[in-house]
């Protein structure tokens, strides 16, 4: 258990999100090394407040958290809470970095490596679904890789209420390319809150056919990314850039994730049962050293 932050020593900055940095640290007494996650607040000292009191509410839940496919949480450092506003989590390291830095070097990936990443979200999402808790924000850059080359779901519950409460207190917006229909246009919502569960499941079909096309898969290359094509393209564009080679059970299973009704959309259960989950080497995760 790590109690103080002085026991962690810095070795290197691993990214930098909406929220604040990460850094790769080793705790000095075990030289075990974790990643350390700072997240900055605002200067506005009533939203910063606001931030704070559910972050460590959803920390608490983060620590209950415990599932090979979802990335640990190991604890939210109390001292941090003393000294003016930062908040620290210290995680499970992942050397391999995320999915959106293998897409950024290999561009695209085979059919069986993609149905790897398919089926360990698809099981870190049923348990964390089974907790009740909705991700809302899968999307390359928050599944991330080990050293043994499993894939793991990362930053739910923290990252998104800091940013969803952020957003309220109106000084910062997350990208929307990975939302749903339902979410990006209210409208369509006719569920109860406890249905969002669908809408991760659309976020992994994006991500899906990103890693098989090579690039955002939603609008055409070269078109501007704002919000109002976005939101069209999610919610009315019919062609989605379905490759020529894939194979019919990748096809399928993009169509039942990026059906754009939510109550027929496919579940996390039914797709983990999907052929083009099933076909990859059963129950083993490691993806090959390449990736
Ligand atoms: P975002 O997901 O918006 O990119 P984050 O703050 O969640 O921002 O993380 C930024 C980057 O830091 C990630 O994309 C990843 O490359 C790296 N990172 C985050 N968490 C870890 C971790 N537990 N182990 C290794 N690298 C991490
Ligand atoms: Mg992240």
């Amino acid at each position: 258990v790590i109690e103080n932050l002085s026991d962690l020593e810095k070795l290197a900055v691993l990214g930098h999100g909406n929220g604040g940095t990460v850094y790769k640290v080793r705790h000095k007494l075990t030289m075990e090394v974790y990643a350390l996650k700072i997240i900055r607040f605002g200067e506005d000292a009533g939203c910063a407040a606001k931030v704070q009191q559910q972050a460590t509410h959803e920390g608490e839940i983060l620590k209950l958290v415990d599932s090979r496919f979802v990335v640990r949480c190991y604890g939210v450092l109390d001292s941090a809470l003393d000294d003016g506003g930062d908040m620290y989590f210290v995680m499970e390291y992942m050397g391999g970095g995320s999915l959106q830095d293998v897409l950024r070097t290999r561009r695209r990936l085979p059919e069986t490596t993609i149905s790897r990443v398919a089926r360990s979200v698809l099981e870190g999402l049923r348990y964390l679904h089974g907790m009740q808790i909705v991700h809302r924000d899968i999307k390359p850059s928050n599944l991330l890789i080990n050293g043994r080359g499993e894939v793991k779901i990362a930053d739910f519950g923290v990252s998104r209420v800091v940013a969803d409460t952020m957003e309220e207190c109106d000084s910062c917006v997350g990208t929307c390319a990975y939302m749903s229909p339902e979410r990006v246009d209210p409208e369509r919502w006719d569920g109860d809150y406890s249905d969002g569960f669908a809408g991760d499941v659309w976020s992994l079909g994006v991500v899906v056919l990103e890693c098989h096309v090579g690039r955002f898969p939603l609008i055409p290359p070269g078109q501007k990314a704002d919000w109002a094509t976005l939101v069209f393209a999610i919610c009315l564009g019919e062609k989605m850039a379905m490759p020529e080679s894939a194979s019919p059970e990748f096809h399928d299973f993009v169509c039942r994730c990026l059906e754009k009704d939510w109550r027929k959309r496919g579940t996390v259960e039914e797709l983990l049962h999907h052929p083009f989950v099933t076909r990859c080497s059963s129950g083993r995760l490691v993806v090959d050293n390449a990736f």
